[in-house]
């Protein structure tokens, strides 16, 4: 299983998803949106996803 980073398109906030999932619902904010062209980090388990979720979201918070 294959996860990718997205970052919701409403509060800038990144979280994981399963690739192959067509949508996702931000945990913050409530807004659902598409997964395709917005994978912005590839992870190969869940446990990376994770940890590059955490690294994006301090990333943005920073700016
Ligand atoms: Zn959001």
């Amino acid at each position: 299983m294959e996860f990718g980073v997205v970052i919701c398109p409403r509060c800038r906030m990144a979280r994981a998803v399963k690739l192959g999932q067509k949508t996702t619902t931000c945990t913050r904010c409530g807004k659902k949106f598409e997964v395709k062209g917005r994978v912005v980090y590839r992870a190969g388990d869940a446990r990376e996803a994770a940890a590059a979720v955490a690294e994006v979201n301090k990333k943005l918070m920073e700016k």
